[in-house]
């Protein structure tokens, strides 16, 4: 038979182990499982330099390494499988994985988003032979060569940095002329001698037969076509919510985002959500660990309620 827990948590980035530490802190049963990607989207980050606590900044996957420790410290059980399939309709719930079935009286989705592709079939084909989605992880491979970061936001300019660390030049391309980064984060872009931008351009073809050797552009613009050689081509145009599990069941934006209707509620008594899967708007480290409390406290308030049911 299916173990019984009081909470299982779905996903393991900064809301999924807050919320396991103050669920296992509130002495209950406590499974969370974590995903194969054990941490989210921070272990495809480079300096966290805005989570308070750290005055000198961490590096993501140690920040991470820390959260699990601390959920484990209160007795958290973890299991580094993905959720394949969840039975909602009725109590206790039930979450189907790779090894096993578990069961929970309550459940806390922190499954968070991940990063978009442009879907061309040059860019799928050469994946890992010069096109990625985290600098952090693939930078390295990069020593003195040229590359080109997609995108304008934030992450595009924070990816673009990191890899100047690297290599010989980066080219920062972006579908308009204006950049939708915060203003610090594009001083220091445009500050940095290794970057350079293109601008109103969009990517019509990653180039290369084994590996990436250049890009073909199109001027939005002046309709103009070019092609910049390079040897790594970094995406980073945003993200997209991890939901395709709970489509059907639980009720979502047009996008894809879980929508709470009570406080960390679901639609769903005794589902919650919690982080980057609800949030399309501040996305970041401290509001999904925020977020994370928050649904471990309304979680333990609706079991309370229920009492010995
Ligand atoms: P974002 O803010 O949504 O920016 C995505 C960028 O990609 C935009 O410039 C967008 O262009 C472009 N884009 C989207 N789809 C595209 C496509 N198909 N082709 C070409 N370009 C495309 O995403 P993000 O940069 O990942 O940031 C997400 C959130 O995390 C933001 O709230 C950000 O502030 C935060 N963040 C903060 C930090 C930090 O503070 N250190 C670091 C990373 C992220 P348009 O501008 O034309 O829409």
């Amino acid at each position: 038979m299916a173990k019984l827990y009081d909470v299982i948590i779905i996903g393991s980035g900064p809301a999924g182990y807050t919320a396991a530490i103050y669920a296992a802190r509130a002495n209950l049963s406590v499974l969370m499982l974590q995903g194969y990607h054990v941490g989210g989207q921070l272990m495809l980050t480079s300096d966290v330099e805005n989570y308070p606590g750290f005055e000198e900044g961490i590096l993501g996957p140690p920040m991470m390494e820390k959260f699990e420790a601390q959920a484990r410290r209160f007795g958290t059980e973890v299991i580094p499988e993905d959720v394949i399939s969840v039975d909602f309709s009725k109590r206790p719930f039930t979450v189907i994985t790779d090894s096993g079935e578990y069961q929970a009286r309550a459940v806390i989705i922190s499954t968070g988003a991940s990063a978009k592709w442009l879907g061309l079939p040059s860019e799928q084909r050469l994946q890992g032979r010069g096109v990625s989605a985290c600098a952090t992880c693939d930078g390295f491979f990069f020593k003195n060569k040229d590359v080109a970061v997609i995108g304008g936001g934030d992450t595009a300019m924070e990816e673009a940095i990191f890899l100047t660390r690297y290599t010989n030049h980066v080219t920062v391309i972006h579908r308009r002329d204006t950049l939708r980064a915060s203003k610090i984060m594009q001083d220091r872009a445009f500050k940095n001698p290794k970057i350079s931008f293109i601008w109103d351009t969009e990517i019509t073809e990653v180039l290369g037969e084994n590996e990436v050797t250049g890009l073909r552009l199109h001027n939005v613009k002046t309709d103009e076509e070019s092609i910049l050689p390079v040897q790594g081509f970094f995406l980073a145009i945003g993200h997209k919510p991890n939901t395709d599990l709970f489509k059907g069941i639980l009720e979502m934006d047009k996008v894809g985002y879980i929508v709470p209707v009570e406080h960390t509620m679901t639609n769903i008594p005794g589902i919650f959500a919690a982080g980057d899967v609800t949030d399309h708007r501040y996305r970041q480290a401290v509001t999904a660990a925020g977020d994370g409390c928050r649904a471990a406290i309304d979680a333990e308030r609706w079991l309370e309620s229920l009492g010995e049911e």
